[in-house]
Formats: C-alpha cells, sequence, structure tokens
C-alpha cells in the first residue's frame, strides 16, 4: 500500500470529550470518527488492526472445533420473550417495530438466536458437541457510551456457543475457550488476567473475564500475589471476619440529634467505625424496599444483594417515600423492629457485638446491637453482600488482598440449560433418552481489544502497536518523495518486502520528513525503515524501531533479512 492511495487523516488535536488516551490516539492518528454519541465508523488503519484481531481469534477459535456462521443482527421479539428476558432486559436494548408493528431488537447477544436455531435442527448426540460462532455487530443503548470504541452502543463482539450432552463436555468446551481466548490476547500482544468473575445478566455457571491490566480500566481487580485468585470487586467472595468476644451489654436507644451519616454518628458516640452497622436503601422493578446492612467501614456489593433476593432483577436507589411508608427514616434505618422490607445483612456484620445502628426514627440510634441476638432471624436474610477491599483475607489462601484496574476484553461463561431449557432445545441421546442441551456462550469486544492495546502500548508521540495487531508492520519513508533516485531506491526496498510477506507501506507522499515522521510516531508502525540522501551515499537504510526508540543502520544488501529479523521480537 501507499500512503499517496490511503485514507489515513491525521489530526494534531483530539476531541474535547475523550478522556482516555487510547480514544484520543484513535482520533488523532484516523483511525476512527464519531457518528454519533456512542456510534463509529472506522477507517482504514483502524479497520486494518480490527482485522487483525479478527483473524487471531478466527484462527484461535477454529483451532478449538469451532465454526463461524452469521446470524441476523434484527431479532424477533417472541424469542427474547420465551426466554424471559424481553422483559428483564430493559433500556440497554434496542427495541424497534417493523410496517406490521411487530416487535424486534437489534441483538444485543444472541443466545436465543442460537438456541432457536440449534432447537429446530440438532436431533442426535451424534452432532454433538458443537461451537459456533460468529464475528458482527452488536447493539447496546449504554446509559453512558463513552471513552470512545470501550464503551460503544454498536460494536463488533465475537460470540461462540458450545452445546455439549452434559455438563462435563460443556466444561471441556469450557476450558478449550478458556485456553483459546488466553492465546488470543497473548498473541495479540496484551498483559492480562483471567478474573473470576460474576454472571450479570446472562445468568448460569461459572464465568471468568479477560482483563486487561489499565489504570484506566473500568473494572476493579482483588487479586493475590500469594495464589493464583483474582476476581472482579463485583464478584469476589469474601469469608466473614470474626470478631473477639465481648461481654455483651443490653441494648439501649440514644439520641444522636442530625447524625444522619456513618461518619457523623461515629464521631457523635465517639465509637469505632468497625463498631457501626451502615444501612443502604434499594427497591427492585416491584418497588419491593430492600434494605442492606454492612459493617460501617465496609460498603455494600449491589449485584451480592441482588443475587440474594430473590425474584430481583434490578435495584434503584429506594425513594424515600419507600421508606416512610415501610415505618423508617433515612439515615436511621435498622433492621430492628422494621417488617415491611426485604432485610439482607452481610454475615460479618452478625459476627459484630455492642454495636451501633439506627432505630428507625430521626435523631435516634440504637448501641450495644448485638445482631445475634437482636436481629429477628426469621426476618432476615444473611448473605456475603459486601464489596472487597485493600488488606482483606484471600478466599483461596487468606494472605491480603491487592486491588489494581482493568479492561474487560472478554468474557467466558457456562450457562447450563439457561437457554436450552426455556426455549425447550432438546437432543436424543445414546440411550435414547431426550435431554436439553448444557450450552457455554464466550464473548470478545474487538473495538475494546484494539482500545486495550492502545491503553497498555503508547507513548507522548503516539500508539506503539504490538505487531501482530499493528495496521502495517513496516513503514518505507523515502525523506524525499519528489527526489526519483530515492523514491525509486525506497520502492525496491518496498517491493522486496511485500515479496518477503511484510504487511508494509510506501509513504511516497511528497510531504516534509518532520511530517512523515511524526505520523510514523503517531500511527505506531513497529518498524520505520527510512531512505535518505544520507543512506543513499553510504549504499545503506537506517531503521527506526517505534517501541525502544533505537535507530540502526543496514547494508542495503542485508536490509530485509534485518528487518524480518527484528519483527520476530515486536
Ligand atoms: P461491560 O460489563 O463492560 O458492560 P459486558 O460484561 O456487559 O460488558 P459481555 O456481555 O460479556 O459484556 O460482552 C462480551 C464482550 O463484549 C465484553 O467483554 C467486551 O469486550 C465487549 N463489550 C461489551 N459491551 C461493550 C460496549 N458497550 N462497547 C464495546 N465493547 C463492548
Ligand atoms: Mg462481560
Amino acid at each position: 500500500m501507499r500512503a499517496t492511495q490511503l485514507y489515513a487523516p491525521t489530526l494534531r488535536e483530539s476531541p474535547a470529550e475523550a478522556e482516555l488516551v487510547s480514544h484520543k490516539l484513535m482520533y488523532r492518528a484516523g483511525l476512527i470518527r464519531k457518528a454519533a454519541g456512542g456510534l463509529y465508523s472506522y477507517l482504514p488503519l483502524g479497520w486494518r488492526t480490527m482485522k487483525k484481531i479478527m483473524q487471531i481469534i478466527r484462527e484461535e477459535m477454529d483451532a478449538k472445533g469451532g465454526q463461524e456462521l452469521m446470524m441476523p443482527i434484527v431479532q424477533p421479539a417472541e424469542m427474547w420473550q420465551e426466554s424471559g428476558r424481553w422483559a428483564v432486559y430493559g433500556d440497554e436494548m434496542m427495541r424497534l417495530k417493523d410496517r406490521h408493528g411487530r416487535a424486534f431488537a437489534l441483538g444485543p447477544t444472541h443466545e436465543e438466536m442460537i438456541t432457536t436455531l440449534i432447537r429446530d435442527e440438532v436431533r442426535s448426540y451424534k452432532q454433538l458437541p458443537l461451537m459456533l460462532y460468529q464475528i458482527q455487530n452488536k447493539y447496546r443503548d449504554e446509559i453512558r457510551p463513552r471513552f470512545g470504541l470501550m464503551r460503544s452502543r454498536e460494536f463488533v463482539m465475537k460470540d461462540l456457543y458450545s452445546f455439549d450432552r452434559d455438563v462435563d463436555g460443556m466444561n471441556i468446551s469450557y476450558d478449550k475457550m478458556y485456553d483459546a481466548y488466553s492465546k488470543v490476547f497473548t498473541r495479540c500482544g496484551l498483559k492480562f488476567r483471567a478474573v473470576e468473575a460474576d454472571n450479570g445478566a446472562i445468568g448460569g455457571g461459572h464465568s471468568h473475564e479477560f482483563t486487561v491490566l489499565a489504570p484506566s480500566g473500568e473494572s476493579s481487580i482483588a487479586y493475590c500475589e500469594a495464589c493464583n485468585f483474582a476476581a472482579s470487586d463485583e464478584k469476589a467472595e469474601l469469608k466473614l471476619i470474626h470478631a473477639d468476644a465481648e461481654e455483651l451489654l443490653p441494648l439501649k436507644k440514644v439520641s444522636t440529634p442530625a447524625c444522619h451519616t456513618i461518619e457523623l454518628v461515629k464521631n457523635f458516640l465517639r465509637v469505632p467505625i468497625e463498631k457501626t452497622i451502615k444501612a443502604v436503601a434499594f427497591m427492585d422493578d416491584a418497588e419491593r424496599l430492600i434494605l442492606a446492612f454492612v459493617r460501617g467501614d465496609h460498603e455494600v456489593n449491589e449485584i451480592k444483594v441482588m443475587n440474594c433476593v430473590e425474584g430481583a432483577n434490578h435495584l434503584y436507589m429506594a425513594d424515600e417515600k419507600l421508606i416512610t411508608a415501610a415505618g423508617s427514616v433515612a439515615g436511621f434505618m435498622s433492621p430492628i423492629g422494621i417488617d415491611k422490607a426485604i432485610i439482607v445483612i452481610d454475615q460479618s456484620v452478625m459476627e459484630m457485638s455492642n454495636a451501633v445502628a439506627g432505630a428507625n426514627e430521626i435523631d435516634a440510634h440504637f448501641v450495644n446491637v448485638t445482631p445475634k441476638r437482636d436481629f429477628d432471624a426469621k426476618k432476615i436474610i444473611v448473605a456475603d453482600i459486601r464489596m472487597v477491599q485493600v488488606g482483606d483475607p484471600c478466599p483461596h489462601c487468606g494472605a491480603p488482598l491487592k486491588m489494581t484496574r482493568g479492561i474487560e476484553v472478554g468474557q467466558v461463561f457456562t450457562l447450563g440449560k439457561k437457554y436450552s431449557e426455556a426455549l425447550h432445545a432438546t437432543f436424543l441421546d445414546e440411550d435414547g433418552a431426550t435431554k436439553t442441551f448444557e450450552m457455554g456462550c464466550y464473548g470478545i469486544g474487538v473495538g475494546r481489544t484494539m482500545a486495550a492495546a492502545i491503553e497498555q502500548n503508547n507513548d507522548a508521540d503516539g500508539i506503539i502497536w504490538p505487531r501482530a495487531i499493528a495496521p502495517f508492520e513496516v513503514v518505507v519513508v523515502p525523506v524525499n518523495a519528489k527526489d526519483d533516485t530515492q523514491l525509486a531506491f525506497a520502492e525496491k526496498i518496498y517491493d522486496e518486502l511485500l515479496a518477503a510477506g511484510v504487511d508494509v507501506l510506501l509513504d511516497d507522499r511528497k510531504e516534509r520528513a518532520g511530517v512523515k515522521f511524526k505520523d510514523c510516531d503517531l500511527i505506531g508502525y513497529p518498524l520505520r525503515v527510512t531512505v535518505s540522501p544520507k543512506t543513499l551515499a553510504g549504499g545503506n537504510v537506517e531503521i527506526k524501531i517505534r517501541r525502544s526508540g533505537e535507530f540502526m543502520n543496514f547494508a542495503r544488501s542485508e536490509c530485509v533479512e534485518k528487518i524480518l529479523d527484528l519483527l520476530k521480537n515486536l
């Protein structure tokens, strides 16, 4: 490819809304352009990288027995009604009607579509196992589309679905995909970790998120250096914290004027924060009041709360009216003496004694609260409902946990029979019995992977692509393309590199050398080959390694071989 024919509009400025370096650099390097909030065009350079990532994904999916297909983006509502997700998915789903008024959605994911397809076609165990995937646009009307391709409303996803005869088969498929994902992200040149994750709206059995480590990441990960444990903060399971035995004092109501926060109560009553019980009030779609209680120094994990309340699909902050109607007061809520609410208590709260909790009336708290004695066991749900914190003991080995941030680029799930049961997808097994498929689903965000790669690989001058996903591996730059000798010399090298199978760009633009060099650094080609009057005179070429900034000179005769060698390590 010649730069004079390439549409790669580079810019000096980035858009005001761009916060992340990857977003800024994708704009400036001419990889993407915005059409509307969360909707982007991929320009040729961006699409080249996207295609390389997709190719790596394809190869690794195929290596595990995956087969590529393509399903409709527009999906009839009936499938989603049958699975029960039409109501659950909420505003994130982009819905539309056809001319006859029939309801459809733009696929945010394809479990319903593929299960319906397989249900009607795959009848026998002999056709199993199956792993089917597609690489296609997905649609999610994200509440806050942001960070460019990281969180957009239309994005390219690889989604694979596995169908097995039994749970063992499903687990084998899961392990295969786990391995394939590790290979994909390693080949893309990324530093990542597979973390135990929450299943989110998809539901089902176990799950890992493949997370690229970057301080700008949206997900927070707890990990242990003493063992292999890593989990998203949404999921990290916590052991209960035992408290030392104390002499139990009698429960007493005390006046706490205007102490409506834990901070105010603890200062007013002069107690350590670990001796206070904090409340967070939620409501669900059915407007049920759900009160969650954790120790004052802990934070409530909304997902864990939701998972332990039967029938709750979304949680919202509770209306004050709802709290009042239940006989309580915001800022003074308590599990003692309240009936019209679902009460969820963190397991560590149950270990406390002589603690402070609200009294369900304004300007009053209970002191000497001992949950095991004072809470009505029949009316409460006790569970692990708090967020992990730095220093919490590792659930596997007990060592203190650390926290880091990451970008979720892929996720693997076992689904079990969740969709096959709801959609009645069965097959005939060897013993003649009708059985329900055991499924798994596995997604990779292609654009998010590209963005994450840039987050991890950049400097003040621009992007530093890992070779495997660079839009071009090498750029050949004659410093003065108006000079025929220089251009001819550069073209010859370009041709030889092409013949050697290198993905190479010839920067034949008649721009100033400084402009071309700046563009090369901004776009981030791993290697630059420079042809100048000086190198011509010496019969050699100059090579610049983008990542290290090193320059080297090679004789013309050996330069192609040297370039091939250098590329091996980039
Ligand atoms: P998130 O928690 O970030 O919203 P998710 O867990 O809902 O993502 P999945 O359903 O697991 O996403 O989708 C598989 C992959 O698709 C994700 O790992 C991510 O790489 C990508 N992805 C999901 N939502 C978006 C989005 N809005 N924009 C770009 N990529 C996305
Ligand atoms: Mg996910």
